[in-house]
């Protein structure tokens, strides 16, 4: 008997491209288990997160059509990473390993063969890590490097060029579980769970169809999230810049008062203009900062739930 694997797919509105990953995924659960590596009861989990096409309706008619699919249906779209963790939360009552990838193929899942070799060897936690990104844009492959540049910067631990196509090992889902954060980005939180790990490389592809469900503004949005999520590094950094800025000043008195003695005052507009505009420019970026701690703080208190499932459909192990 081997080990039971789940693959969790989050999906939003992937009606174009579902039906060919529904494929090649149970061909190639069909290989595993025919090579003995994997188990009978192993799935095909997918979330549905709160899509507005056909999604919902083609994971449905794969789940009635084949016990190797089932599906998770949230009850409205809470995002990538939300919903990847209620696949997990789902998964993890019945598989040995968890591998989770992107619906659009873009991940190329023949390197989960060497992840579950990875596993079977004995590690808790396979990082997928990108090869190249000469499929992506220039736009999209600099903001990322500068992106992972930034997160190093700042004392996060991220794994370069690894998105969220991982294997967790059951023991490594439930403690990822265990964390209790509203703010979530996982790929920030699987490093701290520890356990031993490794890397697969894999080429990554360019999405198969449909397009991106990242735009510009989600694409931001998760990079502030990363930073102020996983340090807290800004906070200090204000404070040191506010001691410069204190040393600076002291200069700026000094030559003030120098300059009242001897009685040219009016030529200090043009250094006491840019003060001010420094100054407050400084000051608002400073306040933006922590608005944003405060901002997160505020969420976590609330300890809203990160998501809620409105169905679940799953054959337990069966005969077929
Ligand atoms: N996704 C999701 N909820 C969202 C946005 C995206 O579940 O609100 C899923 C999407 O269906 C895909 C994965 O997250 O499986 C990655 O999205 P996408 O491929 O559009 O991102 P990109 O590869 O362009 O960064
Ligand atoms: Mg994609």
């Amino acid at each position: 008997m081997g080990k039971v694997l789940y693959i969790v797919v989050p999906c939003y509105n992937e009606q174009e491209v579902l039906p060919e990953t529904a494929e090649r995924l149970k061909n190639k659960i069909g290989r595993l288990r025919e090579a003995g590596q994997i188990d009978a009861g192993s799935r095909i989990l997918f979330v549905n997160d709160g899509s507005r096409d056909g999604t919902w309706a083609l994971i449905q008619s794969l789940c009635a059509a084949d016990a190797v699919y089932a599906g998770v249906n949230l009850s409205r779209n809470r995002g990538h990473q939300n919903a990847l963790l209620a696949g997990i939360a789902t998964a993890v009552e019945h598989a040995d390993m968890i591998v989770s990838m992107d619906a659009d193929l873009q991940d190329d899942i023949d390197a989960a063969d060497r992840m579950i070799a990875a596993f079977l060897e004995g590690n808790d936690v396979v990082y997928g890590v990108r090869s190249s990104r000469r499929k992506d844009s220039f736009f999209k492959r600099n903001t990322a490097q500068f992106f992972y540049r930034l997160m190093k910067l700042l004392g996060a631990e991220i794994v370069y060029n690894h998105a969220d196509y991982r294997l967790l090992s059951r023991r490594a889902a439930e403690a990822l579980l265990s964390f209790d954060e509203v703010n979530l980005f996982l790929r920030g939180m699987v490093p701290m769970i520890g356990f031993r790990s490794t890397t697969v490389t894999y080429e990554r592809g360019e999405r198969f169809a449909g397009v991106s469900k990242y735009p510009l503004r989600k694409m931001l949005a998760f990079a502030l999230e990363g930073v102020t999520s996983l340090s807290v590094r800004p906070i200090r950094m204000i404070t040191s810049g506010g001691l410069l800025v204190c040393v600076v000043s002291l200069a700026m008195l000094i030559k003030a008062f120098v300059d009242y003695f001897s009685g040219n005052v009016v030529r200090g507009w043009t250094s006491m203009i840019i003060s001010v505009w420094v100054l407050g420019g400084l000051q608002l970026f400073a306040i933006g900062i922590i608005g944003e701690y405060i901002g997160k703080t505020y969420m976590e208190a609330k300890g809203r739930p990160k998501y809620i499932i409105e169905s679940v459909l799953l054959k337990e192990e069966d005969e077929e």
